[in-house]
This record gives C-alpha cells, sequence and structure tokens, in this order.
C-alpha cells in the first residue's frame, strides 16, 4: 500500500477510532458549552429574599447527634435481645437517613425474626421502619416523641451526606466504605420521592463569597465526597450573576420538605401496616420488657443515657425561618449565613455549637444571619 492509499484507508477508520473514544471519554465541560445555557443569556434571574426581623416567625434550635467515629451501626446482643444500633449521625441524618436504615436492615434480616421493635420515630427510624417492612417484618416503633417534636423537624432539609457525619481524625479507615454505601443506597432511594408533592425536589444552590472560601477539613466539615452522584458545583463568571462578590459558584442539589416528608413517611407506615407506640425508654431494663427480640435502636441523641455512649455529643445548630415566598426556591450560602427555601418557610441558619445541650434561641443569632443576608441582598443587582 503506497503512502497515499494508507492515509485515504486509514483517515475513516481514525475517524471512526475517535468517536468511539471519545463517546468513552469523560465528559469534559468542552463537550458541553451550553451546560448553562440559561446563563449565557445575561447572568441568572435570582429573586431577592424580602428579609426584615418581623417576617422571622419561628426560630429553633436542634442538636445534632454527632460522634466523632460516624455513627453506630453495630449489633449488640443484650441477654436474649439483638440490638441492631442505627444512630448519631450527626448533620447528615436526613440524607443518610435510607442507607444506614438499610444496613440496619440487613443486621435485622440475618436474624431471622420478623416481629421488630424500632425505637425512635424521627428520619431515622422511619426510614429504617418502612425498609422492614419491604421485606415483611412486622414492625412496631416505640418512641417518646413523633413529628413534629423530634430534632428531624429542626432541620435544614438538604442533600449534605458528609455534613459532621464523623471526625475524619477519628473515624477508622473502613467507615468510608461504609458512608459510600449508605449514601450511594440513600441517593437511589430519593429519587422515587421525586415528583410526590414535592417533599423532594431539586434546588439550585449558590455560595457567595469575597473572599475564597478556606476549606478546614476535621469536625464539621464535609471530608467525603462522591463524584457524579449531584450535578458538580462551578463557578460563575461576574457577568453570569447578580452578587457583589469574586467566588460565586452553583449547583442543583436535593433538598427535602421536612414536614410534608415525615408526615409521608409516618402515613406510609401505617399503611403498611405499621403501629406506634409512645413510649419513654429510660433504662436496658424497658428495652429487655419490649415484646419483640429484635430491637432497632434509633433514638438519636437519647441513645446517649440509656447506652451511656460517651462519644455521642450534641452539636446544637439554630434556624430562623421566615414567611416563605413563592418566587424564591433557591438556596444560598455565604460567610457566616445561609438559607433554604422550603414550602413551609425560608430558613436562615445555622450554626454549630459542639457540646451545647441549650435548645433557646439567641435573638442576636438571627440578627446576625438577617443582617449578613440583608446586606448580600442589598448589594445584589436587580
Ligand atoms: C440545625 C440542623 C440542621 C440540619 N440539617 C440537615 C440537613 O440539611 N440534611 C441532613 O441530612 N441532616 C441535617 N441535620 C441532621 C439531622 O436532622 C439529624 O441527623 C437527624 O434528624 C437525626 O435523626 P434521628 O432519627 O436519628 O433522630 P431524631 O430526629 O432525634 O429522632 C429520635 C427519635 O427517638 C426518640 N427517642 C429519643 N430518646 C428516646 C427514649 N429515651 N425513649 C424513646 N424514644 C426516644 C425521639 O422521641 C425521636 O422520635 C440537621 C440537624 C440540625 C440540628
Amino acid at each position: 500500500m503506497n503512502r497515499r492509499n494508507f492515509f485515504e484507508k486509514a483517515i475513516p477508520a481514525s475517524f471512526a477510532l475517535g468517536t468511539i473514544a471519545s463517546s468513552c471519554a469523560p465528559k469534559t465541560q468542552l463537550q458541553y458549552p451550553d451546560k448553562h445555557f440559561h446563563i449565557g443569556r445575561g447572568y441568572h434571574q435570582i429573586p431577592k429574599l424580602r428579609l426584615s426581623m418581623d417576617r422571622i416567625v419561628k426560630e429553633t434550635v436542634g442538636l445534632r447527634p454527632f460522634r466523632a467515629s460516624g455513627p453506630r451501626l453495630d449489633v449488640e446482643q443484650l441477654g436474649n435481645k439483638t440490638i441492631v444500633h442505627n444512630y448519631g449521625h450527626g448533620g447528615s441524618g436526613w440524607s443518610l437517613s435510607w442507607g444506614t436504615g438499610n444496613i440496619a436492615r440487613n443486621n435485622v434480616l440475618a436474624t431471622n425474626e420478623k416481629k421488630v421493635a424500632v425505637i425512635g420515630c424521627g428520619t431515622v427510624g422511619i426510614a429504617t421502619a418502612r425498609l422492614l417492612q419491604e421485606r415483611g417484618c412486622e414492625v412496631t416503633i416505640y418512641t417518646k416523641d413523633v413529628p413534629p417534636n423530634i430534632t428531624s423537624n429542626l432541620a435544614t432539609g438538604t442533600w449534605s451526606p458528609a455534613s459532621r457525619v464523623c471526625d475524619v481524625k477519628v473515624a477508622k479507615p473502613e467507615f468510608k466504605a461504609i458512608w459510600e454505601e449508605a449514601t450511594r443506597f440513600s441517593f437511589r432511594r430519593f429519587q422515587f420521592f421525586l415528583g410526590l408533592n414535592d417533599i423532594a425536589c431539586w434546588a439550585e444552590e449558590y455560595g457567595v463569597f469575597k473572599q475564597m472560601p478556606v476549606y478546614t477539613p476535621g469536625a464539621g466539615g464535609e471530608d467525603f465526597e462522591i463524584h457524579g452522584l449531584i450535578p458538580e458545583r462551578v463557578k460563575l463568571e461576574a457577568k453570569e450573576h447578580p452578587f457583589k462578590a469574586d467566588h460565586v459558584t452553583r449547583r442543583t442539589n436535593l433538598m427535602f420538605n421536612i414536614p410534608s416528608y415525615l408526615r409521608h413517611q409516618l402515613q406510609d407506615f401505617v399503611m403498611f401496616g405499621g403501629k406506634v407506640k409512645i413510649q419513654e425508654i429510660k433504662k436496658l431494663e424497658d428495652i429487655d420488657a419490649l415484646p419483640e427480640k429484635v430491637v432497632v435502636n434509633c433514638m438519636g441523641l437519647g441513645a446517649k443515657p440509656v447506652f451511656n455512649d460517651q462519644e455521642l455529643t450534641p452539636v446544637s445548630g439554630q434556624l430562623s425561618c421566615l414567611i416563605p415566598q413563592s418566587d424564591v426556591n433557591y438556596k444560598l450560602y455565604t460567610q457566616g449565613a445561609n438559607f433554604i427555601s422550603r414550602k413551609d418557610g425560608i430558613y436562615i441558619g445555622s450554626n454549630g455549637i459542639v457540646g451545647n445541650w441549650d435548645t433557646t434561641p439567641s435573638k442576636e443569632q438571627t440578627e446576625k444571619t438577617v443582617g449578613i443576608l440583608m446586606k448580600l441582598m442589598e448589594e445584589m443587582k436587580g
């Protein structure tokens, strides 16, 4: 074959190869120039928050159940009872509820018992109870309180599976794989809730900073990440956003409308034959007295005194709730403040005070976060 012939034959073949190679190659931003096409038509239209102290209708302080080594998910034998632990999710209990519920479910199924007690009626307890029902278990939830009087009701409601989930300096290396398994399971599960009266939905999330935010690894941060689950965070150029800030990012994230989500979950639990009994567990003997042989412990922070868990610590977080605004349906975080727009209100927060058991809201904290966000809104274009 002469040189000219070789090229004539080789060009279509290598072109085809190139096509195959590029369809298998990781998708780069270059291949999707219209990824943020709506921004290309001018800066993204972002409605302003109507902010003033008299629009704050509720202030709450919730206690995240934090364990430096990560949530407790082991199995313990207590006399003739098998205790399956599932508590201590820090700032990620909503996000991980299905995933660690699945780990707990596998531990329950290994016992071959079909009558199961779940202690706790928070997001973790109800998700675990529902998963057990799906495998034919007869589940009774024993609980001191039901929604809305639970910590889960005082959360922001965003997909944040790594938020204060552990202290990476303390957690065992194998925890990362457990976390990843739980995160992936939860994420798939949440897809089934999309479209169901907005109990879970997607929302735009903006990060707005005048100085480049400094990431400090350790307790409280998001040290784990799985690429490819949710859309990547992208940096916006000055012409693409209305904020007076040099470091602006945007991504789309999952969020949960907490009151309707909890209501939906409880209704499903009861629809599938579940029973809820109001009962406080004060000591291990109270668990021993339950009729079920297998007990799943989803008591959150309530597990501390009963199981003498020295590691379990509250990390308090205050939220201040603004009257909802129908045109505002995004999330935003900036230095010292963030907000999320839910159906029941726009929740401003949230701080994290390690070891604080005090659930009294502080007016100063509300004024501080409202002040930061008011300035940001005033400086916004449009
Ligand atoms: C301000 C704030 C913001 C947050 N934001 C997010 C977020 O955006 N995304 C996210 O994924 N997570 C978030 N979290 C974390 C999340 O709310 C928690 O991890 C989660 O609520 C823990 O759920 P749980 O079911 O384990 O605990 P809980 O909701 O506390 O439920 C525990 C249950 O056990 C019962 N119980 C306790 N003690 C006893 C007892 N002795 N006897 C009988 N019953 C008992 C309680 O009555 C309750 O029913 C946030 C938390 C806070 C405080």
